[in-house]
């Protein structure tokens, strides 16, 4: 078989599987072109993309502002290593740093380099600007996290699929439980070496767990109290996905007023990934003011395609896309609509016992034990109908579509959903 002929389902999987690593488990169907809110399969069957790549592709599939830009800039220059300067970089840093408001922007690739970065200049300030002991900075974070898959992002994980065997693990985390300030100010006011607290404004990987409305507020104030530094790791829920701009909505820039009464608070260092290129190309990038900034100076950090003129291009143009067409205030309308369509189901439902979530970050509850395959199950009916939605841990189902979606579009979707759930019942 020529590598680049059409093949059919059944092929696509079976060389994956036999040469590839078994590092996933995807539900069983073989994508070839996306457009917007839809994704066509090898056999020409359409499907709502109700993952979104993790919420990569907020500004839905090869949206063709983004695509012009890459092919425009692939065609000029791609890459020249930090080694010399480029003429997209910092058109890009100013465009992105006055955008989320901060001082300055470091670019990297991925979400977990953006992760492992802000660990590491937050360690730096702690050693260089608060003053903490060499090597006994020590970094809160939530129990049930996602923030990636190194060595270190792991280390601080407690799902144990994902670090069992991966041993040893790095040090300097301390682990307390999500959306719960006591033992946030317990663990601050017992280790004078904290350098900062690393959560997700909603826990997506973990089931789009939603804190208390005061959480990140609150949790900000005492980061402030204990001069520790407030990272938000972004990378799924950033970028209009949540119906804001940015879930924490710091000094964003905003056009939806009502910000559903949650308070808005500025991160310290701020953490994007996933949606910043809309899916096209890895981008991701630390944000944060001077003083925090200011403490990475040449050869304390790097990356060879981090910054490149292809990367800065397609970042310019995704957020773009972002503001002129509204998605921010379209994933808040719409969400609302989703969650409000959905309880009308859910009052009567057998299998479902919840849903929750903000903007178009949403989830369902199975109403079944953590372990059951009710909800991969449900996955495969979806997708039958012409849904694609991924379990997330046991019985959550996520819903997380392109945020270019219709209203229309959307009512369609409830009904298949609404539709397979039923059947189910
Ligand atoms: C996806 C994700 C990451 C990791 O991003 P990668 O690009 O897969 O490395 C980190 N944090 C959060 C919250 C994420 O959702």
């Amino acid at each position: 078989m020529a590598v680049l002929e059409h093949i059919t389902s059944q092929e696509a999987m079976a060389l994956e599987n036999k040469y590839g690593a078994q590092n996933y488990h995807p539900l069983p169907v073989v994508l070839r072109k996306g457009e917007g809110v839809y994704v066509w399969d090898v056999d020409g069957n359409k499907y709502y993309d109700f993952l979104s790549a993790y919420s990569s592709v907020n500004q839905g599939h090869c949206h063709p502002k983004i695509v012009q830009a890459l092919t425009n800039q692939a065609q000029s220059l791609t890459l020249t290593s930090r080694a010399f300067y480029n003429d997209m970089l910092g058109k890009y840093e100013k465009f992105a740093t006055d955008y989320f408001g901060f001082d300055k922007l470091l670019p990297m690739n991925t979400g977990a380099e953006a992760v492992e970065t802000a660990l590491k200049v937050c360690r730096k300030w702690a050693y260089e600007v608060k003053g903490i002991e060499t090597n006994k900075a020590q970094i809160i974070v939530c129990e049930n996290n996602f923030h990636g898959r190194t060595t270190t992002i792991i280390s601080f994980s407690n799902d144990p699929v994902a670090r069992k065997n991966f041993g040893p693990y790095t040090d300097g985390f301390i682990k307390i439980e999500y959306d719960n300030l006591i033992a946030l100010e317990d663990a601050l006011a017992q280790n004078p070496s904290v350098a900062g607290f690393l959560v997700e404004p909603i826990q997506g990987e973990a089931g789009v767990y939603v804190p208390s409305d005061d959480y990140l507020a609150k949790a900000k104030e005492l980061c402030e109290t204990y001069n520790v530094l407030f990272i938000a790791d972004e990378v799924q829920t950033g970028i209009a996905r949540t119906g804001r701009l940015l879930a924490t909505c710091g000094n964003c820039t905003c056009e939806n007023k009502d910000c559903s009464g949650i308070p808005e608070v500025k991160p310290d260092i701020l953490i994007l990934g996933k949606a910043l290129s809309g899916g096209v190309y890895p981008v991701s990038a630390v944000l944060a003011n001077n003083d925090i900034m200011n403490v990475i100076r040449p050869g304390n950090h790097g990356s060879t395609f981090g910054g490149n003129p292809l990367a800065a291009a397609v970042a310019i143009a995704a957020l773009k896309v972002i503001k002129d067409e509204k998605l921010t205030e379209n994933a808040y309308n719409l969400g609302n609509l989703f969650r409000q369509e959905l309880n009308k189901y859910i009052k009567t439902s057998k299998i479902v016992k919840l849903v929750r979530g903000k903007g178009l970050l949403n989830a369902i509850v199975i109403n079944d034990h953590e372990d059951s395959d009710t909800a991969w199950k449900i996955c495969l009916a979806l997708r039958d109908k012409g849904l694609l939605a991924k379990p997330t841990h046991g019985n959550i189902i996520r819903f997380a579509p392109p945020l270019v979606m219709t209203e229309e579009q959307l009512l369609d979707c409830v009904s298949i959903i609404v539709k397979t759930l039923k059947a189910f019942e």
